[in-house]
């Protein structure tokens, strides 16, 4: 399979193999690379339970709030730990848990339905791995059926649970895009993001207007004409 990764910000599209994917990240520059395909984790990363993780994250960011001078006698910064450690396992970061993975239940595709499939303007909110602040962007989700289908709503909590991790916007895409080719038993899936990285606009550079666009083409979609009807669907309302 080869990966096309586009962004906006540097003006270059590159056309890669699986086994260059980590030169492309590089190349990405700043800090804003990553290692590879897989999000980095321990292998006893679920050693604890999710009670056990969230007492401990509570703890520990009681401590760096303690460390700035904040009061955690005040009434309104006293329960911020315990709403920090709630948030982090239970809601922004629950996609490094594969338990929290959606079930997803293929189904002929009865209908005969044999053209481009597309799904637009997903929405989702994830976080820079490298700052934790927000990354606020849209996906857009294709796939041609290889006799198999998936509900709709089923893409788009595919992009949620692989948002719901420390991410950098690269892997993001080649991560939805990769599972979705396993998913649906096919590599006719493509996948454009464009986001927002709070920490390009809220801080360091502070350019507020840039924005990162994304790219996963596979199979048929590395085909122009292919690729074309894909962007033409996203260009018309
Ligand atoms: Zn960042």
């Amino acid at each position: 399979m080869k990966l096309e990764v586009q962004t906006n910000e540097l003006s270059s599209t590159k056309t890669i193999d699986n086994s260059q994917i980590n030169e492309i990240y590089e190349s990405v520059g700043d800090e804003h690379f990553s290692t590879g395909l897989k999000t980095p984790m321990r292998e006893d990363a679920f050693a604890l339970s999710d009670g056990e993780k969230k007492e401990q994250i509570a703890d520990l960011f009681s401590q760096i709030m303690d460390v700035m001078g904040l009061d955690l006698t005040d009434d309104s910064l006293a329960g911020t730990p315990h709403r920090v450690a709630k948030m982090y396992i239970d809601e922004i970061f629950s996609g490094l848990n594969p338990k929290n993975k959606p079930s997803i239940a293929l189904f002929d595709n009865s209908y005969q339905y044999n053209e481009m499939l597309v799904e637009k303007d997903i929405t989702f909110y994830s976080n820079c791995e490298h700052h934790f602040v927000p990354i606020i962007g849209k996906a857009h989700v294709a796939y041609i059926s290889s006799g198999k289908v998936i509900g709709l709503s089923k893409l788009n909590r595919i992009v949620q649970y692989y948002a719901k991790r420390p991410q950098v916007q690269e892997r993001l895409t080649n991560q939805i895009g990769m599972d979705l080719c396993e998913l649906l038993e096919t590599e006719d899936v493509a996948i454009i993001i464009e986001a927002k990285h709070l920490c390009v606009s809220s801080r360091g550079i502070k350019d507020d207007t840039s924005s990162t666009t994304t790219a996963f083409y596979g199979g048929k979609f590395q085909e122009v004409n292919t690729k074309q009807e894909f962007q033409n669907y996203l260009n018309h309302a």
